[in-house]
Formats: structure tokens, sequence, C-alpha cells
């Protein structure tokens, strides 16, 4: 067991160095993970363009890992031991609250980053809150009692289990907040890594039709969706895409539409609020901290007896259930896992999911040890 750690260090915005550090003096209610696979998602695209909060910090909030060192206390209380594959959840909950005991930690108030400059969170916490290892773009991540494991089954590879994250929020959003099952018709906007699993989570519920958009940037993605199971893609800027789904649905509309695009914004949810059903649909967006939507038509939404909902994060079970999806077999994830990098290739790795780096990634994995 070495005693350094290297890591790609956000030192401002849309800028990476590799540092060295000491590793930390490990209390026995502690582990410490060896990062094997840190995927890169659409938020950090964003969050690396922002100035810093505080000090600079270890980015990477999707990690798998091996356990390189497992506290006595740690061990007893977690039933993890050295030597464990696991996926580690961005949250790091304060363990007491009633969202904790559901497993809903996404909800838990120390998880807050966004809005709680105290809280932890995987990839966005400060150097200076010690000990500093909290990003997986990094050797090393560390692990005090309150972080969150999920095993990974056996026959799933480091990477395949990078996926967990998207898979995870493709099953709460697809599944359990929009309520997509058997027969449902299904819109997903946008054919990014979050779509992507939208897309295979609503497959595996035994959707009745899948409809997936895009941009025409998005050609080969598109071809990806109907490779992993959606049954017809559009590309909004060659069709008229309320048109195309109207056709696709026979004038019915679909049940369920889940925004997972980046940005696209009011024109996403007003596509939606159209291509629903005539009652009783569903939509899961997106939205950002101040964004607002000026003449939201609020009234086509009660008209249409139509639930918005929200779409942040994951359950605890929702994770065990992508980590099973992926272990399932049934869809080709070497069509979505497009790009590695190692360690110091990190800037780049951000840039490509972000499109301005390696073309054509759809899910990216960093390999700290590459
Ligand atoms: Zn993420
Ligand atoms: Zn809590």
């Amino acid at each position: 067991m070495p005693d350094k750690n290297l890591a790609a260090v956000k030192v401002g915005p849309g800028t990476t160095e590799l540092r060295e550090f000491d590793l930390p003096d490990m209390p026995s209610d502690a582990a410490l993970l060896r990062v094997e696979v840190a995927g890169v998602c659409g938020t950090d695209v964003s969050q690396y363009k922002l100035p810093l909060r505080g000090a600079p910090l270890i980015m990477g909030h999707e990690n798998v890992g091996t356990l390189a060192r497992v506290g006595r206390e740690f061990a007893r209380q977690k039933g993890f031991t050295e030597g464990d594959l696991v996926f580690l959840e961005h949250y790091l909950p304060c363990g007491h609250c009633e969202w904790d005991h559901m497993g809903e930690y996404r909800h838990c108030a120390a998880t807050e980053w966004f809005y709680d400059p105290q809280a932890i969170r995987y990839g966005y916490t400060s150097l200076d809150i010690a000990p500093g290892l909290w990003g997986g773009f990094s050797h090393y991540v560390y692990l005090p009692l309150n972080a969150v494991l999920h095993r990974v089954p056996a026959g799933l590879s480091p990477e395949e289990a990078g996926l967990a994250t998207p898979m995870s929020n493709g099953i709460q959003w697809t599944l359990m907040d929009g309520g997509v099952g058997y027969a449902s018709t299904v819109l997903i906007q946008g054919p990014g890594q979050q779509g992507m699993c939208c897309v295979m989570a609503a497959r595996q519920a035994g959707a009745g039709r899948i409809i997936v958009t895009g941009t025409s940037k998005d050609a080969r993605r598109l071809e990806v969706a109907l490779a992993i199971g959606a049954d017809a893609v559009i590309d909004v800027q060659k069709e008229d895409p309320l048109e195309r789904v109207m056709q696709i649905t026979a004038g019915r509309g679909v049940d369920v539409v889940v925004d997972c695009t980046a940005g696209a914004g009011t024109k996403a949810v007003l596509l939606g609020i159209e291509a629903t059903r005539r009652r009783g649909g569903t939509m899961v967006v997106q939205g950002e901290g101040n964004q607002t939507f000026p003449d939201f038509p609020i009234g086509r939404l009660t008209r249409k007896g139509m639930t918005l909902k929200s779409a942040r994060g994951h359950s605890y079970r929702a994770v065990e259930l992508a980590l099973h999806a992926l272990a399932s077999r049934r869809f080709p994830l070497d069509l979505i896992m497009t790009h590695r990098f190692g360690l110091a290739d990190v800037d780049h790795a951000i840039k490509s999911v972000g499109g301005e780096g390696a073309p054509g990634a759809i899910h990216v994995s960093v390999l700290p040890w590459k």
C-alpha cells in the first residue's frame, strides 16, 4: 500500500492539474477506495466551467472501486472487507433523518450541496475539507462511515458498473417517477448517456413504444438508441417532433415524457406537454437553480390532468436495480461506453462529454490507473 495519492485537481474554471497528496491517516471507522473507474456526467460539464466555491477540488462523482483499506469499525458496521468491488454513491447522508431511513439520501439536508456550502458530496467538495479526497478523478477516495456503498454483482466489470449512476437515474425517473411499465408509450428527449439509460429502463420494464429525440449532431447517438431498444427516433432539427410523435402513436400521444436534454429547457417542456396523451400523462423534467419559465402554459397542464415531476437524483433502491439491470446482459453496453481516459486527460474527458473534445462521446470513463 503506497502512502501517496495522485489526483486531477480542478484549480479554476475549466482548468485541471495533476497533484500528489499524502494519503490520510485512517481512523478505524473509515475506509479507502482505490478508484477503478470514475464516470463523467453532464453535470461535470456545467460544474467544470464555474468558478471555484472555495479551495480547489477533485471532481468525479460516479465512482466504482476496490476497497483498499478498511478500518475495523467500518468493516464491523458496514459489512465490507478489503478487496470488495463497490459502487460509491455521491451522497454522504447524515444517517439520522427520515429520508435516510428510506434510502432517499438525495433529499437529506446533509447532501444538499447546491444550497448548503457545508454539505459534503463526492465530486463537489473542496480539498480544504479534511481529508480532501472527495473526488473520483484520483487514485484513491476517502470513505467515512456514512459513505453509501453498493456491492457490484459478479460478472459486471468496473467500467460497466460505472454506468450505475445514469442507469439508476434512468430507473428512478422513467419507472419510479414517470410510472412507465408494461405497454407504456414513452418519449425520451435527448440521446445522451442519461437518455440511453432511460431507454434501457423502459425497455426492461416492458414499455410498448419508446421514442427518442435528438438534434442533427446526435445522428450516431440516435442509431445507438435504436440498437439498445428505442422503437423510433426523431431529429428535431429535420422533422416536426410533435407531428412525428402523433404519427407514431396514431394521434394518441405518449403516456410519459422524460426530459434528458442538456439545456433545451422551455422548448423541451413545451414539446413534452403537447406530446402527452389527452388525459393523465406524466412528464419528468430537468431544471436548474435560477431557471424560470415565462408564460408557462399551466392551463394546458390542468386541462390534460397532467403531472409534472422533477428529475433529481436517485434512491438507494434505484441503484440496486440499476446494477442488476446492467448485470442482466440484455443490452449492448459497449455501444454506450465510448471513451476512456487516464488521469492526465480529465480536462479532455469532461470537454468530450460537453461535445468539445473527442467526437462521438456517450458515456466517458476516467480510469485513474490507466
Ligand atoms: Zn452525475
Ligand atoms: Zn439525513
